[in-house]
């Protein structure tokens, strides 16, 4: 790819068109087609005519130009589209995503709450155990007594077993010793003892009970960095996505000004273009077969504020009817791409020879290509509303090599 300029020599007036090429010569690569263009090697024979054919092609070129954008900036629009539901769709997830994590945060409050409350109640439970203990062994020590007073009076081998037993447990097996001691104390220790063991099979189960809420807990912290980083990620989308619809804003600004050059250099050369050969004669005729009606003369307009460079033709349910070729003549322009409520819209302008051309504007449709011969009365278009336009209608002009004059002095 390379830059090349295309002087284009003229009375007083040299046109600068910047134009990108491809690697092969005299191939003119307009973003998605390629145009051939013509060598401008034509400048010694025939000077006007060979003008005017560049003038042409450097037309047709633009005029393609100014298509690829359009439709450049159709798809850059769909991307803008595209990433404005895209951020929708995200925003909405993430909003999703944030009542997640609030909600097990609470979820997580209440756990810790009942965390809480198993941990006091392990800890009553510690608490009574101990009392339970402290009982036993003031008991014992009770019972170790009454033992050395049955020994006093002569029963030795009780207190040999008792103070040899490895443990108070291993004592209490002992049927011979317990039948010897009194019915009450044995009641009451033993009482203990189950006690105690009640309470310590409710404290293994609290703990149990614990456990069970801490693995619950530890799900929802999981859960809850896994929400987070899913929240970051959405964070992270609608960032590039952002990103990305800036990116889209700027293209299409750069599309729009791009566009905007093409046209003032179609505009500029076509003020400049002259008419081909000699004049194909007749008579000039009115653009629609069905309406009459004009609501917008020749000349100055809006207090003065604005010249009218043709007229417009409307009435009701023009929109769509035909506008009809008011000479036979050639398509020399036809422009498709526009900006809403600026300039002509789509229009197309036929020339007749001998300097005549007619223009065609705000058009729904353009039913000929550049190139195309039309006959006096041939459907070219359809009437519509596009560009600066306030409702459907035919803006026709009558240009003499290139200035535009009343139709009304021409038309039959
Ligand atoms: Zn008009």
């Amino acid at each position: 790819m390379g830059f090349k300029k295309i002087l284009f020599k003229t009375t007083g007036v040299a046109l600068c068109l910047s134009l990108i090429f491809s690697g092969q010569t005299g191939t003119l690569s307009v973003f998605a087609e390629d145009v051939t263009i013509a060598d401008a090697d034509n400048s010694d024979s025939g000077q006007d005519t060979s003008q005017n054919e560049d003038y042409k092609d450097a037309l047709a070129n633009l005029g393609s130009q100014l298509k690829d954008l359009q439709t450049q900036q159709d798809a850059i629009q769909q991307n803008i589209n595209k990433a404005k539901s895209d951020k929708e769709k995200a925003l909405a997830q993430k909003q999703q995503i944030d009542n997640q994590i609030s909600l097990t945060r609470q979820q997580i409050g209440l756990i810790n709450d009942q965390i809480a409350l198993l941990g006091d109640n392990i800890a009553q439970k510690e608490a009574e155990i101990q009392q339970k203990s402290a009982e036993i062994d003031e008991n014992y020590t009770l019972f170790k007594k009454r033992v050395r007073a049955a020994y006093l009076d002569g029963d030795a081998s009780s207190l040999g077993l008792v103070l040899g037993a490895d443990s108070f447990y291993d004592f209490l097996t002992r049927s011979e010793i317990m039948g010897r001691i009194a019915q009450r104390d044995k009641e009451v220790i033993e009482q203990l003892v189950s006690d105690k063991e009640a309470i310590e099979q409710a404290k293994t189960q609290i703990e149990s009970d614990r456990a069970e809420v801490e693995t619950a807990k530890a799900q929802l912290d999981q859960l809850t960095e896994s929400l987070n980083e899913q929240l970051s990620q959405t964070q992270q989308q609608l960032q590039d996505i952002s990103a990305l619809e800036e990116q889209f804003n700027q293209d299409k600004a750069a599309t729009q000004a791009e566009m905007a050059a093409i046209q003032a250099d179609i505009d500029s050369i076509y003020s400049k273009l002259d008419s081909m050969g000699d004049f194909v004669g007749g008579q000039f005729g009115w653009p629609s077969p069905s309406y009459s009606n004009i609501t917008s003369y020749y000349g100055w307009r809006f207090n003065g504020s604005d010249f009218h460079t043709g007229i417009d033709i409307s009435g009701a349910n023009i929109y769509g009817t035909p506008v009809v070729a008011s000479n036979s003549g050639q398509v020399v322009f036809v422009n498709t791409s526009y900006t809403p409520g600026k300039g002509y819209g789509k229009y197309l302008i036929v020339d007749h020879g001998g300097g005549y051309t007619t223009l065609y504007a705000h058009n729904s449709e353009i039913l000929v290509n550049v190139g195309d011969y039309v006959t006096r009365g041939q459907t070219i278009a359809k009437v519509g509303s596009t560009g600066w336009s306030t409702g459907p209608h035919i803006h026709f002009e009558i240009r003499i090599n290139g200035k535009h004059t009343n139709p009304l002095e021409y038309l039959q």
